[in-house]
């Protein structure tokens, strides 16, 4: 069994500045555009040829994604569509998620019972230490019990830089064995015996990439019969971080890159040129020294802000789909007969945080903006409802009607907040409740509020 392990992102990193602006320049005037010509896509798949490789984009890649697009784009039912422009805009906007890797990779960690093994390789000064501190700290968040093991016998100060780092995260560093090797599987069979969920393994980089570099790492993660094989590359060493990676994903099999230092000043060409010339996808970005500092890499995210065309793209993938629809259509049934429930409440609070969208929210939910002074006030209330839901047993949020007097006292103790709050919520919610059914009788307000559903699916 197989089991995806869910990282958490949050994109502060300015990488792409110069390259985004650059695409949204010269995107912005396609965006309505009713007709375009093949000379227009022709010269701004050119101008965007040229941001590309002013990033520090593989020119081999620049050239393919050039001809891709060009292909794409120049025929006739794009040129004679109805909204071409935003058309051409998606296709930049796909051709660049396909070249920085299709979709998020998690990784494949190992069911509960089952030791996964990860292995971090790369060259002297790439991150690796960091990297591994980083994710165990993450995986640890995630409730998995982590061991680090310092598999670095090269320079005399790594065991005691992994454990200082681990110190401060309060994970466990394994150090028994005198070859990088040995550490390597006693801290796997230790992690077994001692039913540890995840082992991550810090091993020793060189200067160079070299047989016995390659070697020491392919025989650990055989040994340890590693899930995931990570290369860690520094983002700001250019194509060179590309090239290494590549040479070095030629000989072991690796599952992915890390990149990190993508908070230092690189143009972010490394990124895109990353699957195509190596091969494997990227799966984080280090973006800086403190070991909060990981994100998932998205590539699909990374497009839109490359573009800065997001309501773009969400606007031609709305067309194309029509699974929102049909889902705002049932939400709007709920609202119309008052069906909605707390738990439904609760899912739009998930999904607005994935999208981050607080006001098309608030919009939605007529009684709540008036209530609500500013967003961080908003942010604030929807952390104590969800507390709140969350205190409640499913039947409760299926119907809040039967919360009684007693089940107030109880959830308000779960939940952290008094019963006077928990009383006041469900007297908010019962009164949007009501306000939704009012408003989705009226035709104007109904397509208005289907048309923001959809939006922010
Ligand atoms: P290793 O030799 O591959 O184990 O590399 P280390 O983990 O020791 O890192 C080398 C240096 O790079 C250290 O000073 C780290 O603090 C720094 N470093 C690692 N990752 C990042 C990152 O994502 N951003 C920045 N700014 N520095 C990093
Ligand atoms: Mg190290």
């Amino acid at each position: 069994m197989t089991q995806r392990a869910v990282v958490h992102y949050n994109y502060t990193v300015t990488m792409f500045e110069t390259l985004s602006a650059k695409c949204t320049e010269i995107l912005r005037g396609f965006r309505g555009k009713t007709r375009i010509s093949e000379k227009n896509v022709q010269d701004a798949v050119d101008a965007i040829k040229l941001a590309l490789l002013d990033a520090d984009v593989n020119v081999r890649v620049v050239r393919r994604f050039v001809s891709r697009t060009l292909r794409e784009a120049s025929g006739e039912a794009v040129l004679r569509s109805v909204a071409p422009g935003q058309q051409f805009v998606k296709i930049v906007n796909d051709k660049l998620v396909e070249f920085l890797g299709e979709r998020t990779e998690h990784l494949a960690l190992r069911g509960p019972d089952t030791v996964s093994t990860i292995v971090l390789a790369g060259l002297q000064g790439s991150g690796k230490t960091t990297t591994a501190a980083k994710l165990a700290r993450v995986l640890a968040a995630e409730g998995r019990r982590v061991l680090l093991v310092a598999a670095d016998l090269a320079r005399p100060a790594a065991t005691e830089q992994l454990q200082q780092l681990a110190a401060t995260i309060g994970v466990e560093v394994a150090t028994a064995g005198t070859t990088p090797l040995e550490r390597a599987t006693r801290g796997a069979a230790r992690a077994k015996r001692e039913q540890y969920d995840v082992v991550i393994v810090d091993t020793a980089g060189r200067t160079q990439l070299d047989r016995a570099l390659m070697d020491e790492v392919q025989r650990i993660a055989r040994k340890t019969d590693a899930v995931e094989r990570l290369f860690v590359a520094d983002a700001m060493t250019g194509q060179h971080a590309v090239e290494v990676a590549k040479a070095f994903h030629e000989s072991v099999d690796i599952s992915g890159v890390v990149l990190t230092k993508f908070d230092s000043d690189t143009r972010g060409g490394v990124a895109l040129s990353v699957k195509t010339v190596v091969g494997a996808p990227i799966r984080f970005i280090g973006t800086g020294e403190k070991l909060e500092a990981l994100e998932v890499f998205h590539p699909e995210r990374i497009a839109t802000r490359m573009l800065g065309m997001g309501d773009v793209v969400t606007l031609v993938e709305r067309a194309q789909r029509t699974i929102d629809a049909d889902e705002a259509a049932e939400l709007q049934r709920k609202m119309q007969s008052a069906a909605f429930t707390l738990a439904d409440y609760l899912d739009q609070f998930r999904r607005m945080r994935k999208i981050g969208s607080l006001s098309s929210m608030l919009d939605m939910m007529p009684g709540m903006k008036q209530a609500l002074k500013d967003e961080s006030e908003a942010e604030r209330q929807m952390r104590r409802e969800e507390a709140i839901i969350l205190s409640m047993t499913p039947g409760e949020r299926g119907n809040h009607r039967i919360i009684g007097a007693s089940r107030r006292a109880r959830i308000a103790r779960g939940s952290g907040s008094s019963v006077f709050e928990v009383g006041q919520f469900l007297k908010r919610f019962e009164k949007t409740r009501m306000m939704m059914k009012k408003m989705t009788k009226n035709k104007t307000m109904q397509a208005q509020m289907l048309a923001q559903m959809s939006q922010r699916s």
